[in-house]
């Protein structure tokens, strides 16, 4: 291993997977210097970053990715998947702030593990390279695992990294990345994809709902992550809550987002209505309340209305099924 290449760092995303973990072990190997970036947003999470991170021994930069997602779901030039995941955007953008980070911090080049025809919207070899243009610093991306199928980028030309020792792995089929996991003695492997709410159907679902009703705010964004969620006109929403930690949530946001909906004797959900509600719309968000008591048969059920103005209580019947269906996001 050569004095030089001890010195040369890489800044690599890390999203947690096998994957990014294999290209941290694959430039390790070099004798180069690793450390991983990650992003976080409402959508996706730094855990598996975080977790992977400790278990390789990398220093660990996590950055806040929440606006960047937001526009890039109102804009985007690439569209989306099967879901609501604007991939190809998105990596774009990822890199872009990673290129920035890198010169700022002294890295020499960025790597990612990604892996060719893995996913067939985003590593496919056109996305990788529209990845390479846009985020503006696509010579100093190395993706190791697939190095060899792709151009050869700056840092192997200048020498930093030894494209021999790269790899040439393409496709679905994971045998590949299992043997180097054993190779490396890694253990601590999440699920293959899966992690980011936007490529979800039931959270799109809603998601899309957003969009078309109350736009992409990010305080109700944060609220679609949790309860049972019902339309009930263009602005008003009713969340209910699923157990204690949920119910909590919903009253602590109640002062921001609109008023409470509670029973006042039997067990039962906690219900975050919009404030907009008018009086009619308020009776049917008690009767969803009602319908998600713990109680047995059809009979009414005492609610208290907690809001700003104070606290009144009604009595009211469980909204039918069916409606709940109608009304549900
Ligand atoms: S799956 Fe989510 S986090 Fe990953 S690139 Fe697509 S939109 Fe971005």
């Amino acid at each position: 291993m050569s004095e030089r290449l001890e010195k040369i760092k890489a800044l690599s995303l890390l999203s947690g997977g096998l994957d990014s973990q294999l290209a941290v072990c694959v430039l390790r190997e070099q004798g180069i210097h690793v450390e991983g970036l990650t992003f976080e947003s409402p959508f996706f999470s730094s855990v598996n970053a975080r977790n992977a991170a400790e278990s390789l021994g990398i220093p660990l930069r996590v950055v806040d990715f929440t606006n960047e997602i937001i526009e890039l779901l109102k804009n985007n030039k690439h569209g989306f998947g099967a879901g609501m995941n604007p991939c190809i955007d998105c990596h774009a953008v990822m890199i872009k702030k990673a290129g920035m980070i890198m010169g700022q911090m002294g890295f020499h080049f960025l790597s990612t593990g990604e892996v060719l025809n893995q996913r067939p919207m985003s590593q496919n070899r056109q996305s990788l390279n529209v990845v390479m243009d846009e985020s503006g610093c696509g010579e100093f991306l190395v993706r190791p695992l697939s190095a060899r199928l792709l151009a050869e980028t700056e840092p192997e030309k200048r020498g930093w990294v030894d494209r021999s020792r790269l790899l040439a792995i393409e496709g679905r089929n994971r045998k590949a990345q299992y043997k180097l996991a054993r190779h490396f003695g890694l253990t601590n492997i999440p699920q293959p994809a899966g992690g980011c709410k936007l490529t979800e159907p039931n959270f799109c679902k809603r998601l899309m709902d957003l969009a078309r009703h109350e736009g992409l705010d990010l305080r109700i964004i944060r609220l679609l992550l949790l309860g049972r969620h019902f339309r009930l006109g263009s602005k008003i929403r009713v969340v209910v809550g699923r157990d204690e930690s949920e119910n909590g949530l919903l009253e602590e946001t109640a002062e921001l987002m609109g008023f409470i909906i509670q029973p006042e004797i039997v067990p039962g959900p906690s219900c975050l209505v919009s404030s907009e509600a008018d009086e009619k719309q308020t009776l049917v968000a008690a009767a969803i309340c009602a319908r998600y008591c713990d109680l047995e048969g059809e009979i009414p059920v005492s609610v208290k209305i907690v809001s700003a103005s104070g606290t009144r209580t009604i009595n009211v019947l469980p909204e039918t099924r069916a409606e709940i269906e109608r009304m549900r996001i």
